[in-house]
Parts: C-alpha cells; sequence; structure tokens
C-alpha cells in the first residue's frame, strides 16, 4: 500500500516563511491572496489528492488505459475523479479570472502541482498539458482563438495535447514534416503523423484541443520554418457547441514502463482543420510557452515521486525490524530493531529528505519568480524575474527529475526485496519517475540548454540574477555563529560553480564539444548549489523560529539537521563534479566512434 500525506508543514514553511507570501499581496491581481486563503486552498488540495486521487493511483497502474478503434479509455475510476477535479475548480485555479480561472499565484499552484504528482502522477498529465496550452495560448493566439477555446480549457472540459514529436523528429523540431496548408477562409488543412502524445485521446474531457507544429507550403527548412497550429478534435460551433468531428484520429497507444494511467497516443492528422497560432514560422516561439510551463511541471512530478517514495520509505523503515543496531539493541523487546537505526538505511532516508525539502524550496523561488512575471508593475523586477525562470528552468526540469528517480530508486532499497515486488507501490514510483528524465527534451538536453543558451545570454545576465543574491547572502551571513559550519561549505561550492563557468564560457567558446562533455556535470553542480543555498537559508529561519516555537520545535530543528547532512554529505559531490568539468572532453571524446 503506498502511504502519501501531503507534507502540508513543510509546504506552509516554503511558502510563509521561507520566502514570504505576504509580499505576494502587494502585487496588483494578487491583493486577495491572503495566508488563510493559501493554506485553505492547501488543505482542499490535500484532501483531494488523498479521499480522491490517490486511491486510484496503483488500480490505475495495473489496469492501464485501453484502445479500440480509435478510441482510449482511461482506467476505472478515472472519469469520476476528472469531474470532481474539474467540478472543484481545480483545474483553473492558476488561470486568469478573465477565462473564468481563479487567478491564483503559481507559489500555491506548483504546490497542488506536487501533491497531484505524489498521489497519481498518470492522472495529474493531462490537466497538466491543459495548462501548458493554455499558457501558449494566452501569449500567442489571437484574441479570437482565445475567446473560443480559453473559457472551456479553463473550465477542464475541453483539454489540451501538446502533439511536436514525429517518428523521426525527436529532440531536433527541425525534423518535422507534418504539413500545414492555408484555407480561403483563413483556416489551414493539417496533414501529418506524431507519436508518443500524452493524453492526445482519452475519455476524460467533450473535445482535445491539439497544440501542433508543422510546416507552411513555403517554409525554410530546419527549426526556422515551422509554426505553430490549434487543431480541435471536434471543431466547436460559432456558439461555443461541438461541431463536427476533425480529421484527427488516435491509431493507437504505446505499451510502456510506467504512467499506465495516461495515454501515450499515435495521432494522425488528415486534412485537419487547424488555425496558426502566432506567426508563420515562429511557432517554436509560441510552443516555447508552453514548453517551459511543461518544464517546471515535469521538474515537479520528480520532487511529488521523491516525497511519496520517502514517505512510504519511513514507514516501512520504522516498522521493519531486521538486525540490530551496530551500538547495541534500541528495542530489546523486540526481535529486531527497526531499520530505521541502521546508518545505511539513515543515509537513504536522510539523502530522500534533503532531495525533496531541498527541491520544494527552490522551486519555491522559482515559483514566486513566475508570479512576480506575471504580476510585478515595475518593469524591472519583472525582466529580473524572467532572466531568473529562464536560467533555472533547465535545472528545475533535469536536477529535480534526476534526483526525483534517485528517491524513488533509494526508497526501494529500503524496502529490500518488498520494494521490488508490486504490492507495496514502491516499484510503480520508479517505473512513473523514470519518463520525466526524458520527455519535455532529455535531461542531456537541459543541460545543453544551460550551457549554450542561458549562461551566455545578454552577456551573462541571466546568471547574474542567481549568483548576485546568493554572493550577497555568503557575505552578510559569514559571521553569523549559528549559520557559519553550513555557510563555509556553500562559499566554497559557490566557488566551484564560479570557477566551472568560467571555464566552460572560455573553453566552450573556442571548442563547443568542450561545453557539451562537460554541459550534464554542469548542470548538476549548479543544481547542488542551488539547492545548497535553499539549506543554509532554511537554517536560517529554523534558527530564528525555533526559540519559543513551542510544540513546532521538533519541525525546526530537523529542518537545522537535513540542513547540516546536506551540507556534510551531499553538497561535496560539487568538488567531483568541477574535477571532472576541469578534465575536458578529451575523455568522453577520444575514442574513435568506430572502435564503440
Ligand atoms: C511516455 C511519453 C510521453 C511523451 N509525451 C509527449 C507529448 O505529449 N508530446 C510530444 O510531442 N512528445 C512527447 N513525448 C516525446 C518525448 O518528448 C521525446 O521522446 C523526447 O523529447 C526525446 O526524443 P526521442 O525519444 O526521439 O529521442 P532522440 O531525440 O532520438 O534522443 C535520443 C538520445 O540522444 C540524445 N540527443 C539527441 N539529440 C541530441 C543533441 N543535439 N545533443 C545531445 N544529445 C542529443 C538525447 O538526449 C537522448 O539521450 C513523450 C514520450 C514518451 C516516452
Amino acid at each position: 500500500m503506498q502511504v502519501y500525506s501531503p507534507p502540508l508543514r513543510d509546504m506552509r514553511f516554503v511558502l510563509h516563511e521561507l520566502h514570504g507570501s505576504d509580499v505576494l499581496r502587494t502585487l496588483e491581481g494578487l491583493e486577495e491572496v491572503t495566508p488563510d486563503l493559501i493554506d485553505a486552498v492547501l488543505d482542499e488540495a490535500g484532501k483531494l489528492v488523498t479521499e480522491v486521487l490517490a486511491p486510484l493511483n496503483q488500480s490505475a497502474d495495473q489496469e492501464g488505459c485501453t484502445y479500440e478503434n480509435g478510441v482510449v479509455r482511461t482506467p476505472k475510476g478515472f472519469k469520476e475523479a476528472y469531474k470532481t477535479f474539474i467540478e472543484g475548480g481545480w483545474n483553473g485555479i492558476a488561470c486568469d479570472p478573465q477565462y473564468g480561472g481563479q487567478g491564483l499565484p503559481a507559489s500555491v499552484n506548483k504546490l497542488v502541482e506536487e501533491m497531484l504528482c505524489s498521489g497519481n502522477l498518470a492522472f495529474g498529465i493531462c490537466p497538466g498539458l491543459t495548462h501548458g496550452a493554455y499558457e501558449a495560448l494566452k501569449a500567442y493566439a489571437s484574441d479570437d482563438l482565445k475567446n473560443r477555446f480559453l473559457p472551456k480549457m479553463v473550465e477542464g472540459v475541453w483539454s489540451g495535447a501538446m502533439c511536436l514529436t514525429e517518428p523521426q523528429c525527436g529532440t531536433d523540431l527541425g525534423l518535422v514534416r507534418t504539413r500545414a496548408v492555408p484555407q480561403a477562409d483563413g483556416s489551414y488543412k493539417i496533414t501529418g503523423n506524431k507519436i508518443f502524445i500524452s493524453a492526445g485521446e482519452q475519455d476524460l474531457t467533450e473535445n482535445i484541443i491539439h497544440l501542433v507544429l508543422a510546416r507552411l507550403p513555403d517554409a525554410p527548412s530546419g527549426i526556422k520554418g515551422i509554426s505553430l497550429f490549434l487543431v480541435p478534435k471536434f471543431l466547436p460551433k460559432d456558439d461555443g457547441a461541438l461541431g463536427p468531428r476533425n480529421g484527427v484520429l488516435c491509431t493507437g497507444i504505446e505499451h510502456k514502463m510506467g504512467i499506465h494511467g495516461s495515454s501515450t497516443c499515435q495521432m494522425s492528422f488528415e486534412e485537419a482543420t487547424g488555425w496558426l497560432v502566432g506567426e508563420p514560422n515562429r511557432g517554436m516561439r509560441a510552443m516555447f510557452a508552453m514548453m517551459n510551463s511543461e518544464r517546471l511541471s515535469v521538474g515537479t512530478q520528480g520532487l511529488g515521486l521523491g516525497e511519496a517514495a520517502y514517505q512510504a520509505a519511513v514507514a516501512y523503515a520504522r516498522e521493519r525490524l531486521q538486525g540490530r543496531a551496530l551500538t547495541g539493541a534500541k528495542h530489546p523487546d523486540k526481535p529486531a530493531d527497526p531499520i530505521i537505526v541502521h546508518p545505511d538505511v539513515r543515509r537513504m532516508l536522510m539523502t530522500m529528505r534533503a532531495y525533496n525539502e531541498g527541491c520544494r524550496a527552490l522551486g519555491g523561488w522559482v515559483a514566486r519568480a513566475l508570479d512576480l512575471m506575471e504580476h510585478a508593475s515595475d518593469p524591472q523586477t519583472r525582466r529580473q524575474a524572467e532572466d531568473f525562470t529562464s536560467l533555472m528552468t533547465p535545472i528545475v526540469k533535469a536536477l529535480f527529475t534526476d534526483l526525483g528517480f534517485a528517491s524513488a530508486s533509494m526508497g526501494m532499497q529500503v524496502y529490500g526485496g518488498h520494494g521490488y515486488i508490486r504490492d507495496h507501490g514502491m516499484e510503480q514510483y520508479v517505473r512513473d519517475a523514470r519518463i520525466a528524465m526524458i520527455y519535455e527534451g532529455t535531461n542531456g538536453v537541459q543541460a545543453l540548454d544551460l550551457v549554450g543558451r542561458k549562461l551566455p545570454a545578454h552577456m551573462g545576465r541571466y546568471l547574474r540574477s542567481f549568483f548576485h543574491p546568493v554572493l550577497a547572502y555568503i557575505d552578510a551571513k559569514m559571521d553569523d555563529a549559528n549559520l557559519s559550519p553550513l555557510i563555509a561549505p556553500l562559499g566554497k561550492a559557490f566557488g566551484a560553480l564560479q570557477l566551472a563557468t568560467a571555464h566552460i564560457a572560455e573553453k566552450g567558446l573556442r571548442d563547443p564539444d568542450e561545453a557539451g562533455a562537460a554541459a550534464t556535470e554542469y548542470l548538476r553542480l549548479f543544481g547542488l548549489v542551488a539547492l545548497g543555498y535553499m539549506w543554509v537559508r532554511m537554517a536560517d529561519v529554523a534558527y530564528e523560529k525555533r526559540a519559543g516555537a513551542g510544540d513546532d520545535a521538533a519541525f525546526y530543528e530537523a529542518k537545522i539537521a537535513t540542513a547540516r547532512f546536506y551540507m556534510d554529505k551531499l553538497l561535496p559531490e560539487v568538488a567531483a563534479l568541477w574535477g571532472a568539468i576541469k578534465a575536458g572532453k578529451a575523455a568522453t571524446m577520444g575514442l574513435d566512434e568506430t572502435l564503440f
């Protein structure tokens, strides 16, 4: 049995105490977002997840989606759960009230998303894609398209899907072959085959709005000749009611390792009617609005599964009796001690905990930047927030999913053989977590985005949005008696990040393979330093609050203990990464291709 319980105390810590939720109310459009309102939303989301969605997680995994004659059926209980989900208004909590959304900040929405991912990742994928499609349409579609499609998508009666991948075209979207032919009425006829389309067909919503990458007849080859189209499964009539079926057909679904409750569809577009979103041949710009939103959400998937695996592992480690503590029996009345006494089991539990809480804090910082981007009145603040979000998106996507998978795997290790068999649900977390490192741009491609685009952007301007606050914080807290044992390793790791950044900038300029060979190590190094910064700041708050915290003092003590663990046991990986980066490309690229 999976045992997930929403980590509401930690979520409130991140939102209110670490990043300060009061700031949200100073932003235009968020004046009503009081701490009480936020807490009530989180409580209700927690109930929805534990009472409605999490109970379906294992049965949906075992049953999977089924396909018959173009129709996809989701697992038992999903339809009813989806109805409850949209009737509760959850689909549009972070959407603009202009389209029927509730206008809640991303800072809150990301935490709700995390709970969904922990409780039932496969269920959360469809609403997640709808939200991504909403973002792209809101930013780039004509007012007419927005008014016709967004209200139903925000309500959740219509969903969104993202149609990029084709058999010959995965990472390299310049290879898209799907064609779009202009029609006299301003629409387009779309023809082509897409594969691996999540929720491309399902039985949860009345209509499915596909955002499709395709080429116009006169388009230049490669990535510069791609346009984005909105292609609905059913063509809506003028009054918004569903009209005739469009030329969009699901021709099959994939059988895959995990997320069995989410359909992964082969889609055929046969002269399907669609409308252009954004400008011709500039579809990637518009698609990136969806992809960036999805990348952050996929990072949250890693965190959500890491948290679920951690909670299950802790519960198991408390009750599983094996062996005696190395220092003598801790529970002599029992036939053996619970495995939580063993240092190696502790190592795994502490690692998972430190990763999860660190990622939640870092994710909260990025979500705050999303809110500032959207709601701050000062253009300078908006621009800085955008710089920071651009820089951190590949890190959140790749680091959180790498760590989420590592946590799921460690969770299985804590269970021993009982984690490998199906009954406890641990092996599902491992299977479900694996895809997040692949889709939405593989983690290797995220690392290339970081070193190739984000580091050099505007002569290092994006980088400064992270470097400056960290440096200022280290300077300010250097002599703080409580924090100095944590600040010293952070300062050292931050120094390695600065050196690695300069090294890659210099070497990569002369030889792109140098940057490419170091990219994954660099992203991890950067991410570990960012988590380190979060951990010192969390300890800072905890030291300040623990005196006089009464019953809550234990929460702050645990924060401080976990911060120490992170700085002493996990952050030192930075030194090894910097060593590997310094070694350059020779070791990686030296072996002739024919010798593999
Ligand atoms: C379950 C599932 C759901 C999905 N959902 C969707 C969806 O909803 N919509 C959609 O459009 N797609 C979807 N995808 C597709 C997914 O985004 C792609 O699988 C992914 O982007 C990688 O493409 P690929 O599989 O063709 O691998 P490839 O691009 O062939 O890559 C193979 C390997 O080569 C590496 N590689 C490729 N190019 C480079 C490069 N330039 N530099 C360095 N390394 C490189 C990759 O990192 C990877 O390790 C889904 C896939 C799955 C399995």
